[in-house]
């Protein structure tokens, strides 16, 4: 590739909305440009690097004996109905009509046209186990876009879905794609680690998710060191400690002026926040559900919308305080309140010396005593775990980190396949839905996550599996005709090696080849300057660092070889355990 020749639009500045290193990065690396919110083109470099994650996936699917295929994105509603998601999945699922009026979605995941394919074309035993795989386009017009290719409306998603005779089978085709996944993502040079997963709309039990530690996750992960326990907050379970026990005394009233929050109240009646009852009031479809937590936690709704069996409810607002005028916004307590199903978080089992709203203006109680003075309809666990929580396998302290979801694997059983009738034959003739699992992986927001663990103040710095070149021959003074033709030659011999090269043939400053080539990312970079002048020798570098070496332009891409074989990560499978962040 020559840089003179290929659309690289560098920029020396940062884009002013992009927030974070990676986003910023491939804006300014010339990798890729924004169309609108969460939408993106991919400029040459960037389709290159972007290839090889695709590229790395497919090798793996492969191998695992899945197979390629290509679904259209255009979804018919009738499709979604069957599956009843037509409705559920809401605004986030794009739509539109044709000519004639019809309802199609854009595909934002696949399950029901799967579905549809496999039942129309699969009805053996002797069929499976069959598992089909796409990278393609996908639409979900999310609520906030943001983050350049980490959350985008339209991006590119490997999905993937195995279909088995029963549950076994179902079993090991998800654990072969947990070791598949697990592969892909250090093959493109990330750290990882697998977490246990709530399963949120695609459905099923059993899920894990597949986390990049980085600041910008927008996922909390729980893990514990000592036993390798690691789950997405939405979802960790975490031991309780016993609170803090107070006086038994009687239940009283006191007078809580305009004090309405847990730390107003905490404050005011000198109670820390764990001893305070937060009273939420949820309207969930049509009734009105109270959630009870210890006041220094929050109501973890992931948690809530499995314990209520739906994720159609919200928070109490003004006009739902109007509507109740029995609950008194600010003084609710779980003591005396009426018309209402109660959750207690499993923190509350045997709490006492509580503080509670009254459900009276300016008033809450004192030494309230869960099981004497208050009950709730069900205990559940309602609240989300956080750092020194006690781990629930082993009891050591847990630490949450963040982390970037690359790729989520389901194991769906027939939450699909039995509502679409997708059926198979058995050897005695009996029909059975299909076991299914679900497995996808983010394309794009892979590339960035690498980009989000791979860079420095100066630029990016791509591991060399998903690099867009491996080599950038920097001739820094194109006048001199010696270092030009060298230059050359090592631009040609370098391909006959083997070697992807990018050569930067502008007639530019040495500052600016620099610059881009720091922000490029490319591993490794050969430059010819004044010593190559003076004495033949060529300036090899590695973009993540280490000493210059010094050599005659012929031995360079040899010597290149050797480095790029000691830098491609192995590709020893660590799947079956979750590996640990230090
Ligand atoms: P998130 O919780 O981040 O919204 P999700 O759980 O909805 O993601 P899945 O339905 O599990 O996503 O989709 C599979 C994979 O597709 C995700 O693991 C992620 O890597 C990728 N993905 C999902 N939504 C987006 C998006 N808006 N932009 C880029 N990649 C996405
Ligand atoms: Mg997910």
């Amino acid at each position: 590739m020559r840089f003179s020749a290929t659309l690289i639009p560098t920029l020396r500045e940062s884009p002013a909305d992009a927030e974070i290193a990676s986003h910023r990065l491939l804006l300014r690396a010339g990798m890729m440009r924004q169309v609108a919110s969460g939408i993106y083109n991919f400029l040459p470099l960037g389709l290159i690097s972007l290839e090889k994650v695709s590229r790395i996936i497919r090798d793996e699917m492969n191998r695992a004996g899945a197979q390629e295929i290509l679904m259209s994105v255009l979804q018919p509603r009738e499709l979604w109905e069957e599956s009843g998601r037509w409705e559920k999945y809401g605004p986030e699922m794009m739509r539109m009509q044709d000519r004639a009026g019809r309802d199609f979605g854009l595909g934002p995941t696949h399950e029901e046209m799967i579905t549809d394919l496999v039942r129309q074309n699969v009805t053996s035993y002797r069929q499976l186990p069959l598992n089909l795989y796409q990278i393609a386009v996908k639409f979900r017009d999310e609520v906030r876009p943001r983050f350049g290719l980490l959350r985008g409306r339209e991006f590119i998603m490997k999905d993937g879905y195995s279909f088995d005779r029963d549950e076994e089978a179902m079993r090991h085709s998800y654990q072969r794609m947990y070791e598949s996944y697990s592969r892909i993502v250090e093959r493109c040079g990330c750290e990882f680690m697998v977490v246990e997963a709530d399963t949120g709309l695609i459905g099923g039990d059993v899920s894990h998710e597949f986390s990049v530690p980085a600041a910008v996750g927008e996922d909390k992960i729980a893990f514990c060191r000592a036993c390798g326990y690691a789950a997405n907050v939405e979802r960790a379970e975490y031991g309780r400690r016993p609170l803090a026990s107070g006086h038994d005394e009687p239940p009283e009233m006191v007078q809580t002026p305009g004090k309405r929050s847990v730390e107003e109240v905490g404050a005011f009646l000198s109670v820390p926040a764990e001893r305070v009852v937060k009273c939420m009031i949820y309207l969930v479809e049509d009734r009105p559900v109270a959630v009870l937590v210890t006041g220094d936690r929050e109501v973890n709704e992931t948690k809530l919308a499995k314990v209520l069996g739906t994720d159609k409810f919200r928070l109490f607002e003004e006009k739902d305080w109007a509507a109740y005028p029995d609950y008194i916004s600010g003084y609710v307590g779980p003591a005396g309140l009426k018309g209402v199903q109660i959750i207690g978080d499993l923190q509350l089992e045997g709490a006492r010396d509580m503080v509670c709203g009254a459900n009276r203006k300016d008033f809450h109680l004192v030494h309230v005593a869960y099981g004497n003075d208050f009950q709730v309809d069900r205990m559940a666990d309602v609240s989300s775990a956080r750092e020194g929580d006690a781990c629930p396998r082993c009891g050591q302290p847990m630490s949450v980190v963040a982390g970037i979801e690359v790729a989520q694997i389901f194991q769906l059983r027939t939450k699909y396949s039995e509502p679409m009738h997708a059926l198979y034959v058995d050897e005695h003739g009996q029909k059975h839905p299909f076991m299914m699992g679900t497995y996808g992986i983010g394309v794009s927001r892979l590339l960035a996550a690498v980009a989000e663990q791979h860079h420095d103040q100066r630029g990016l710095i791509w591991p060399v599996a998903v690099a867009p070149a491996h080599l950038h021959v920097i001739p820094l003074n194109m006048a001199e005709g010696a270092v030009r033709d060298a230059a050359e030659r090592l631009y040609q011999t370098a391909g006959e090696w083997g070697l992807e090269v990018l050569i930067d043939d502008r007639d530019e400053s040495a500052g600016v080849k620099f610059a881009d080539a720091d922000l490029l990312g490319i591993p490794f970079r050969a430059v010819l300057g004044k010593k190559f002048l003076a004495e033949g020798l060529v300036e090899l570098q590695s973009r993540s660092g280490g000493e210059k070496e010094m050599l005659p332009a012929a031995g360079v891409p040899a010597r290149v070889k050797g480095l790029l074989a000691q830098d491609s990560p192995s590709v020893t499978s660590t799947a079956g355990e979750s590996p640990v962040w230090e």
